[in-house]
């Protein structure tokens, strides 16, 4: 099946005693045994229960790897996958990502001696520079959040391949209806679910697919020994929200696409951060691994003092923390989602007092663009 039809067929027919075309959902905790050493392959629900089984094996065959795992969210996936380092680990991150996973590497792993190096991970050079003894992993994500960085997947598979190490690659942005890290090479995909996949902003999940099959032995042993698993309610709006995927990611991106243009040629704004504009230094690298850009969009207006009165203008576009729903947001990323980066480091990287985020809804674009120039001209004291 293509990748459309998978979607849309998501859990269709996986209750054979109905035959209901949507997956029931399992609010049973625990199920009984026929006999003594005999199980219908559940026992307990946190092991596995079989409305998130069928989202596991959703997300498992859309990354094209061995088996998925449902987190309750985003942090808790990447917090599962992070079981597998040990005291004196070292891993090479992506220096411009997820604030919430950067406070998990620092206040969280570097205490109990799993330290992290941040670095623009699609440098080779600084790669090669940075890379340790000790070094387990490279964590990826392409593009980054919220300066669109870009990561040459195969480059840097190849890289880790010649010195034994994981790659690990958070396609929360891309999903994979535009990129699919395994079939690069990759070894672990994770997701915060609460964003594209789920795609209505009413669930919060997490989800990690894994290549090899003995990987996937040891997650789904931290998986059920810490029990972070997403309940089943949640997965069944989760796999609900996946059949619409394919569709949402066309508007998501017809629509940025449009805006990155339009903002670019805003005299607010001084520089605008999407892969595919022309002038994006890695546009070609994003186009080898994905098959399209995205529905996230950053912008620098010129003047730090109009932050305020744009954010308070918004009559369609919400002010408001995460993305990919289907509602269009803002964030204003050095108070909100960057917060715990350090203030001079959010600076170097771009992350700065003028640098607005835009998760581009499916909205009419249209209402989008009058909705940007109302909220402009009332910070330039032109009225809205
Ligand atoms: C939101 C987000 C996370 C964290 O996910 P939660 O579901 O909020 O825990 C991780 N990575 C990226 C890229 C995100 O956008």
């Amino acid at each position: 099946m293509r990748f459309e039809t998978k979607l849309a067929q998501a859990g269709n027919r996986t209750d054979p005693s109905t035959g209901a075309i949507v997956t029931p959902v399992h609010h049973a905790t625990t199920y009984a045994h026929p006999e003594l050493g005999r199980s219908t392959g559940f026992d307990y629900t946190r092991l596995a229960n079989p409305t998130r089984k069928v989202l596991e094996e959703t997300i498992a065959a859309l990354e094209g790897g061995h088996a998925g795992f449902a987190f309750a969210s985003g942090m808790a996936a990447i917090h599962g996958v992070c079981q597998l380092f040990q005291p004196g680990d070292h891993v090479l991150v992506s220096q411009d990502l997820y604030g919430g996973t950067y406070r998990l590497f620092e206040q969280i792993l570097t205490p109990l001696g799993v330290t992290a190096s941040y670095l623009d991970t699609g440098d080779e050079a600084s790669v090669a520079e940075r890379v340790q003894p000790n070094t387990r992993a490279l964590f990826i994500e392409t593009p980054t959040n919220p300066t669109m960085q870009i990561t040459d997947l195969a480059a840097a598979v190849g890289f880790a391949k010649a010195r034994g190490l994981w790659v690990i690659v958070d396609n929360t942005f891309m999903t994979p209806y535009w990129q699919r890290p395994l079939s690069l090479g990759a070894d672990i995909v994770v997701h915060s679910a609460t964003k594209y996949l789920g795609g209505h902003n009413d669930v919060l999940a997490g989800l990690v697919v894994a290549r090899d099959p003995a990987l996937c032995e040891r997650i789904s042993f931290y998986h059920n020994a810490i029990g972070a698993v997403l309940g089943p309610q949640d997965a069944w709006l989760l796999l609900r929200g996946l059949k619409t995927l394919a569709l949402r990611m066309e508007r998501h991106e017809q629509n940025a696409r449009a805006l990155a243009e339009w903002l670019a040629q805003r005299d607010e704004v001084a520089r605008v951060y999407y892969p595919g504009l022309p002038d994006h230094p890695r546009r070609a690298a994003h186009e080898r691994q994905a098959a399209g850009y995205g529905g996230m969009i950053s912008f620098e207006v010129r003047d730090a003092a109009w932050v305020p009165a744009i954010l308070s203008n918004l009559r369609v576009i919400t002010f408001a923390e995460s993305l990919g729903g289907v509602e269009s947001l803002m964030t204003f990323p050095a108070v909100q989602t960057h917060h715990d980066i350090p203030a001079d480091v959010r600076e170097t990287l771009g992350v700065t007092d003028k640098l607005l985020r835009l998760s581009v809804g499916i909205e009419h674009v249209e209402d989008l663009m009058e909705d940007l120039a109302g909220a402009f001209a009332a910070a330039r004291g032109m009225g809205r």
